[in-house]
């Protein structure tokens, strides 16, 4: 049997930190693990991977570097910035950037892993840590297909639904039209049951009607019963980092000459809930903003 592939994890965030602990345990992968943070490379540490002390150096000990990193800075940083990834990675190794980052710096990043001779996957993913943890994120992928076919076998230690998008950079595509969605969806659940609420409707019977009928949404019935409206404003998928995406998803639309309205005018109004001092809570506490602004309060009778 072919030897596992040698595995290098950067960023041991929300999400990092359990993905790279799925490839560890789950995978069974020799696993070298980097972040700033001390304490989750420790925590790493005593799972059985090996801590290295520079980005340069988890490429010199990897077959398969893997990103998941906050923002394009960062990946930009990481990989082309000095003692990084780029100068240590040999030239048959794979670099899988999962973070979810601007598709244009995806290419330009993936241009110079390509010069090097070695090749380059985007894989942002769809959910959050629960799904991390359990190893059942969505998975989207950009990139040359035999590549992601040889890297499928690491991808599936950490999510369930994984798809090949087209060329790289289509992971991040995908990926932002997805948040895009699920952005708007929440903003406008959050202006919905706001208003729904000031005229008298109880939230147990809004959720009821509209969650059989055509507006009904994943978010709708799911996240924010969880969430805002039992009073869990813990993030599950933080409110910074909506306000993050909107922002590659609104430099997206202007590269491409496509107009955004709606995907602006929510960032916009994420900006004031982020002002409102709401930025670290859970995303669905956007319709808090909306209980200052109407003098309601939106809450679940049947907390379940
Ligand atoms: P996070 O901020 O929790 O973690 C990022 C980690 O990267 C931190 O531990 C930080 O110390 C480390 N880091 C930053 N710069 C570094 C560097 N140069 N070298 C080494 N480590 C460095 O972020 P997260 O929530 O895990 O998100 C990671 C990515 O996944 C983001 O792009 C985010 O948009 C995306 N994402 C997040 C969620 C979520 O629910 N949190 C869901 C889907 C996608």
């Amino acid at each position: 049997m072919a030897e596992k592939q040698r595995v290098g994890f950067i960023g041991l965030g929300t999400m990092g930190k359990p993905m790279a602990k799925r490839v560890l345990l789950h995978g069974g992968y020799p696993l070298t693990v980097y972040d700033l943070l001390p304490a989750p490379v420790q925590e790493l540490s005593s799972a059985g991977a090996t801590a290295a002390t520079s980005l340069r150096a988890v490429a010199e000990s990897s077959d398969v570097v893997i990103t998941m990193l906050p923002n394009s800075p960062h990946v930009e940083a990481a990989i082309l910035g000095e003692n990084g990834v780029l100068e240590g990675l040999r030239s048959d190794a794979i670099v899988i950037d999962m973070s979810t980052i601007d598709p244009a710096v995806t290419r330009k990043v993936a241009a110079r892993v390509t010069e090097k001779g070695a090749r380059m996957l985007d894989a942002p993913v769809g959910k959050s840590s629960p799904a991390a943890v359990d190893g059942t994120l969505t998975i989207m992928v950009g990139g040359d297909e035999a590549t992601f076919e040889e890297c499928r076998p690491i991808l599936s230690t950490m999510g369930t639904t994984i798809v090949h998008c087209g060329e790289v950079g289509a992971g991040e595509a995908m990926k932002l039209t997805h948040n895009l969605m699920g952005c708007l969806i929440v903003a406008a659940v959050s202006e919905g049951l706001a208003l729904g609420a000031k005229a008298g409707l109880k939230p147990d019977l809004m959720l009821d009607v509209i969650g059989h009928s055509g507006p009904s949404s994943f978010h709708l019935v799911n996240t924010f019963p969880k969430q805002v409206l039992r009073g869990n404003l813990e993030a599950g998928f933080m409110m910074d980092l909506m306000y993050k995406d909107l922002g590659l998803i609104s430099a997206m639309g202007s590269d491409l000459g496509v107009p955004l309205p709606l995907a602006n005018l929510t960032r916009e109004v994420v900006s004031v809930a982020r002002g409102e001092g709401l930025g670290r809570l859970d995303w669905t506490a956007l319709l808090t903003l909306y209980e200052r602004w109407a003098g309601v309060q939106v809450r679940l009778e049947k907390v379940g």
